[in-house]
């Protein structure tokens, strides 16, 4: 059984003292969440929200980091430096990443070793635009983006890490993958993981984002491929992201 783990993207939002008051509000409501819950913040929120989640059953991720371990990359952060503020998981390879940063499948997976050998747990996002859905590519492009961003691991490393299936369609525009489309899409992602890994496929967490939300979650959640969610804009309200969290409710 892989216990389904809810994830919050905070994406550019909240200054540290937004931060604080987001998950003062947020740690009562999710107290008794059967899932793993975790909020990606802002790397200037880290110290503010980990002093308030200190404790609790709230884990503190990052948007992203560099693969290199110091050096001259200015306005990069490294795995340890992450490590450090008490981050234990960290998105990477997102759409928005790959879309503004120029982020390739290359890069996702230097960043995703570094984070391994570091101890992060990498949260990885593949997912197809509407053209090339459109275009019949979703399943070979997912399971490209999702072997290339894993080459270089172990099965064993592979079972820990978590990956996030964001159709790019569906990323902050209120369309939602159905939840059949959903299930279909993260079964192909884990057949292609057991195709290189054999059984850690069935250990490896597999979420869906895109327009996540207390109404669409318990839908997703209900299909058998799906472990949770990757929550953009509705992890920004206490109240939203906490109703997602007690999905099973
Ligand atoms: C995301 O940014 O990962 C995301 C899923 O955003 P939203 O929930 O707003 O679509």
């Amino acid at each position: 059984m892989r216990k389904p783990i809810i994830a919050g993207n905070w994406k550019m939002n909240k200054t540290p003292s937004e931060a604080k008051e987001l998950v003062t509000a947020l740690i009562p409501l999710v107290r008794d969440a059967a899932c793993d819950v975790v909020v990606c913040t802002p790397a200037v929120d880290f110290a503010a929200v980990k002093e308030v989640i200190d404790g609790t059953n709230i884990k503190l991720g990052a948007e992203n980091m560099h693969w290199k371990e110091s050096g001259a990359y200015t306005g990069e952060l490294s795995a340890a430096m992450l490590k450090e503020c008490g981050v234990e998981y960290v998105i990477l390879g997102h759409s928005e990443r790959r879309q503004y940063f120029g982020e390739t499948d290359a890069t996702v997976n230097l960043r995703t070793l570094a984070a391994v050998a570091a101890g992060l747990t990498p949260i990885i996002c593949v997912g197809e635009k509407k053209e090339e859905r459109e275009a019949g590519y979703t399943d070979a492009l997912v399971t490209y983006q999702t072997l290339t961003a894993l080459t270089g691991l172990t099965a064993e490393q592979v079972a820990k890490v978590v990956i996030a299936y964001e159709p790019v369609w569906a990323i902050g525009t209120g369309l939602t993958a159905t939840d059949e489309q959903a299930n279909e899409t993260i079964g192909v992602i884990r057949s292609a993981i057991r195709s290189v890994y054999g059984d850690a496929a069935d250990e490896v967490r597999i979420q869906y984002g895109g327009s996540m939300n207390p109404k669409n979650v318990k839908g997703l959640m209900a299909q058998p491929e799906i472990d949770g969610g990757l929550i953009g804009g509705a992890s920004l309200k206490a109240e939203d992201f906490s109703k997602v969290v007690l999905y099973d409710r």
